[in-house]
């Protein structure tokens, strides 16, 4: 019989969901934006903090899309990207007829190098385009250097796109993570810590630019009784219903975070004396990360023949879900042509990371599970 498979993020109900939906069905509010998407919007801003306004849209990756769009990202410009990464924050820059420029990883957070960013940017005024804005992620709920990438974005004047997709929840020096860049982005997606089914926002310091968003993505209609268009809309806006999910969503949004927390503490004990593997964590107190999920690396210098596709195949074998680290946008074939800089660090992660179970609903059996196919791959005992 095959086993109950584990999966690497799956989704958690809170329990109000039904009732916020039950709701919406009983106002007949089943459009896009309506009286819970407003009350979803409060309840983000709320967890964020002060001075920082969302707009909630219908994915990630169309809040960063808008994003672009808000910062005048046009046709030919440059914008650079953290290689490292999922594709959607690098796709809208190619739906705006940019070019991405990839720029590489440090190792301590996994995130877009500073140092070689700098570089980057050097190079391409250099060469005659000076990046029209900067795309950081905080990859797996890690918040990336923030005080050093901005230090060099606002060296430069160039604005940031903060892709916090992953990492609703996680802070650096006691701030939310979505709120540190010119415009912040965050994903609802069924696989991030809460979900609306699908659904991403965009985060933005001025209530104006909020409602620049909002008209945006519902087709740009200018305020005459006729339909008057002088801009490019999109059809962006959260449905009603998908925001009556996330209203039950955000009640449990600390509740998640404790207990990925509590899966990454699970891995961190698991592979404590397992020399050749690093648990990928916070660097110092100034970051907390909402561990979306838990990473690891194995250390090919001193791997002793272990590496992460045979643990891969290990766990797949008891029908549980490893999957390699994100492949790094340079060398995917789609983007073969953009221009890369760095020393292969992404690379390196990706040929000996991998990402494990973090579900915040994986139970202590799973747990067990997970552990005794870690154990047993790396030659340890499993006692009982
Ligand atoms: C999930 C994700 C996105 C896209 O969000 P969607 O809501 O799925 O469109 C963008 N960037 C990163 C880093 C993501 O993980």
């Amino acid at each position: 019989m095959s086993k109950k498979p584990i999966y690497l993020s799956s989704i958690h109900q809170g329990g109000a969901e039904s009732k916020y939906i039950q709701a919406a069905l009983n106002s007949n509010s089943l459009s896009t934006g309506g009286i819970n998407v407003s009350e979803f919007e409060k309840a983000v801003e709320h967890y964020i903090g002060q001075g920082n306004f969302v707009a909630a849209l219908s994915s990630g990756t169309a809040a960063i899309h808008l994003g672009l769009i808000l910062l005048g990202v046009k046709k030919g410009d440059e914008v650079i990207c953290q290689s490292l990464t999922f594709s959607a924050s690098a796709n809208p820059i190619v739906y705006q007829g940019a070019t991405p420029i990839f720029v590489d990883s440090e190792s301590e957070t996994w995130n877009i190098c500073p140092i070689t960013l700098e570089e980057a940017i050097m190079d391409r005024i250099l060469k005659g385009s000076k990046p029209k804005a900067i795309i950081a992620v905080h990859l797996y709920g890690m918040p990336y250097k923030v005080d050093a990438v901005h230090a060099v974005a606002t060296k430069y004047g160039i604005p940031i796109l903060e892709d916090s997709a992953e990492a609703l929840g996680s802070t650096y020096k006691n701030t939310a993570c979505g709120t540190f860049g010119d415009i912040g982005v965050y994903s609802f997606n069924g696989n991030k810590i809460i979900t609306t089914s699908g659904g991403g926002a965009l985060v933005v310091k001025d209530q104006k630019v909020k409602q620049k968003a909002i008209f945006y993505a519902t087709q740009a209609k200018e305020p005459t009784l006729y339909y008057q268009h002088n801009e490019i809309g999109y059809n962006y806006r959260m449905p009603n219903i998908c925001a009556a999910v996330g209203q039950a969503q955000m009640e449990v949004l600390d509740e998640h975070i404790k207990l990925r927390k509590a899966n990454h503490l699970f891995y961190e004990l698991l592979f404590k004396d397992i020399n050749c593997v690093g648990v990928h964590k916070a660097l110092n107190e100034d970051s907390t990360s909402n561990y979306w999920l838990t990473t690891i690396i194995i250390d090919p210098k001193n791997s002793e023949g272990f590496n992460s596709e045979n643990l891969r195949m290990a766990l797949q074998d008891d029908s549980v879900e490893a999957r390699p680290i994100w492949k790094p946008m340079h060398l995917q074939p789609i983007f073969e042509k953009s221009p890369y800089y760095g020393n292969n660090a992404a690379e390196e992660l990706f040929n000996n990371g991998l990402c494990l179970p973090s579900s915040s609903n994986l139970t202590d059996e799973d747990k067990d599970r997970i552990r005794k196919v870690v154990l047993k791959y790396f030659k340890k005992t499993v006692e009982k």
